[in-house]
């Protein structure tokens, strides 16, 4: 089914236990900050309803039923691109896909790694996998995915912590009918307002850590988790909140630190349980995913960015200073780089654990997401220095209203003739929102460090091919038997005369 936005506000009535600057929160759906992140989400519920998106988000599942795209597996090229175009496009309306991508990426990472034990260890994980992907499409529940551990001390092992045993989360108890788990997730990312929180690890395990080798999903609203919520960045809301903070306000921090404080899970819930050589497959599989929406996700942000700058830079007056349009060309440059990079991860997919699911390119999709978190504060410096010192004093909504100084505002921070006071304060606002403490972070830690990143351009990298290109061209051999420069024609094949040897300047060589 494709639920209303009706039917997802009244999902969300379900009594979960989220706390927010100290205060537990009443009801998500009017709480002064939060309801805006809600508001942001409930667009997965527009979306999928306007004749223009319809056959974009919305597909049928094997009963015939329509269900979103995005709770299906991709299989090749294609349908990645469909994920990407579903992505992009909910990017650029301003987030209409909260509730259908890290859980989805992790759904996909799921449906991967099941295959792979299912096909080496006898055991039946997809079948619960394709189990849950049917009442997730049956009750078009909004979910997200609960990767990153707390983690305690990082250069110990799960099992190795020396505090408590409950840094990473674990199986403290095997029953019957399911496990018990305990532990924290942080930074989990549009926690308020899903209905289900898909969990896997964050990193490889040894066999001392099994217990720890764990995935499963469960709804927010069960008994035994609580969700402790980022402070909002801006605590002004409605008209204001969107004048003072244009993009956060409806995109407030969406993260929280999530306790699992002892809680049961049943076993048509569990996808991984102790297989501690699989975490390596599901937190891979899980990052490819997900750098493939962080790309998208990055789109939107960049055009936002890069248009930013040049309407500033109009608003100023400066737009046709040489050095304001070398730092536009740039910022287009590494726009145009991030979008092409996650659409050359979609058309070359890795097939690489054998089955029938296709993952985002893994050197071109950790190259658009290093591309964009390594830039992106020269983004910002460029946005900054060509706004000038307004995009940080910049007058509030509080301000603008107040009729007693409006007159002043209007007339001293005024610039361009033909262009409004309260467009230049708006773009300026936007900029000094943009370029804050938030989305800085958000841009290197998002989808995963930058070291993470390098991790996988190094164990993706074609060394062979790379070292045989350099052998070639050094007249090493070893580059012969390469694919690629080994079939190569030689230069050697052209026939030359002899060289003329009378030349002073020239030494003739041994022959
Ligand atoms: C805004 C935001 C939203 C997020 N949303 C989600 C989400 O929805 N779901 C989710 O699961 N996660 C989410 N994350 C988490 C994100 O993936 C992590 O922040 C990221 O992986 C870094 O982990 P960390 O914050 O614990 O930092 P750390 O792991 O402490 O990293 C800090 C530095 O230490 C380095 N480091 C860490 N461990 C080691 C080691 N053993 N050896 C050498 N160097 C090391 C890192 O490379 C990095 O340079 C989000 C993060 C942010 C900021």
């Amino acid at each position: 089914m494709i639920r209303t936005v009706q039917q997802y506000l009244d999902s969300l009535d379900d009594g979960r236990e989220i706390w927010c600057m100290g205060e537990r929160v009443k009801d998500v759906r009017t709480h002064p900050t939060l309801s805006g992140i809600i508001k942001t989400a409930a667009l997965d519920y527009v979306l999928p309803h306007q004749p223009e998106y319809r056959e974009l988000f919305v597909t049928q599942d094997e009963d015939g039923e329509d269900v979103n795209y995005l709770l299906t597996a991709p299989r090749n090229a294609e349908e990645l691109l469909r994920r990407r175009a579903c992505y992009i496009t909910a990017m650029r309306t301003g987030g209409g896909v909260l509730l259908h991508c890290m859980g989805a990426d992790a759904l996909a990472a799921f449906t991967v790694t099941a295959n792979v034990m299912d096909k080496e260890l006898g055991t039946h994980y997809s079948e619960r996998v394709e189990n849950y992907r049917k009442l997730l499409m049956k009750q078009d529940l909004g979910i997200t995915g609960a990767i990153t551990d707390v983690k305690g001390d990082r250069s110990l092992h799960p099992s190795q912590q020396k505090q408590h045993p409950d840094y990473y989360l674990r199986i403290v108890d095997r029953q019957k009918d399911g496990i018990i788990v305990r532990g924290a997730k942080v930074h989990i990312s549009a926690s308020p307002c899903a209905n289900e929180l898909l969990c896997s690890p964050c990193r490889t395990h040894g066999e001392a850590d099994k217990d720890y080798a764990l995935a499963f999903a469960m709804p927010v609203a069960t008994k035994g988790i609580k969700l402790l919520a980022v402070e909002p960045v801006s605590r002004t809301y409605g008209a204001e909140g969107r004048f003072d903070y244009p993009k956060t306000s409806a995109l407030q921090p969406t993260e929280s630190l999530i306790v699992f404080d002892d809680v049961f899970v049943p076993w048509e819930r569990v996808f991984m349980c102790g297989e501690w050589q699989f975490s390596r497959t599901l937190a891979y599989a899980f990052a490819s995913y997900h750098r493939l929406f962080g790309t998208c996700k990055m789109v939107g942000k960049l055009e936002a960015m890069t248009g930013a700058a040049a309407l500033v830079a109009e608003y100023n007056g400066v737009d046709r200073a040489d050095h304001i349009r070398k730092k536009l060309a740039w910022m287009a440059m590494i726009t145009h780089m991030v979008f092409e990079l996650g659409r050359a991860a979609c058309l070359d997919p890795a097939k690489e654990f054998g089955h029938d699911v296709a993952m985002p390119n893994p050197m071109s999709i950790n190259s658009a997401k290093f591309t964009f978190a390594s830039n992106f504060h020269q983004m910002c410096q460029h946005m900054q220095d060509i706004a000038g010192g307004l995009c940080t004093t910049v007058p509030t909504y509080r301000d603008w209203r107040n009729p007693e100084i409006r007159p002043y505002i209007e007339k001293y921070l005024s610039a361009k003739d033909g262009v409004s006071t309260e467009e230049r304060l708006r773009v300026m606002r936007l900029i000094k929102d943009m370029t804050g403490n938030f989305w800085q972070i958000d841009t290197i830690h998002g989808e995963g460090s930058m070291a993470a990143q390098q991790m996988f351009l190094y164990n993706s990298a074609d060394w062979d091919r790379l070292k045989a290109a350099a052998k070639r061209a050094a007249h090493i051999d070893g580059w012969q038997n390469n694919a690629v420069y080994g079939d190569l024609v030689s230069p050697d094949v052209v026939e030359m005369p002899e060289v003329d040897e009378s030349y002073k300047s020239i030494p003739v060589t041994a022959k």
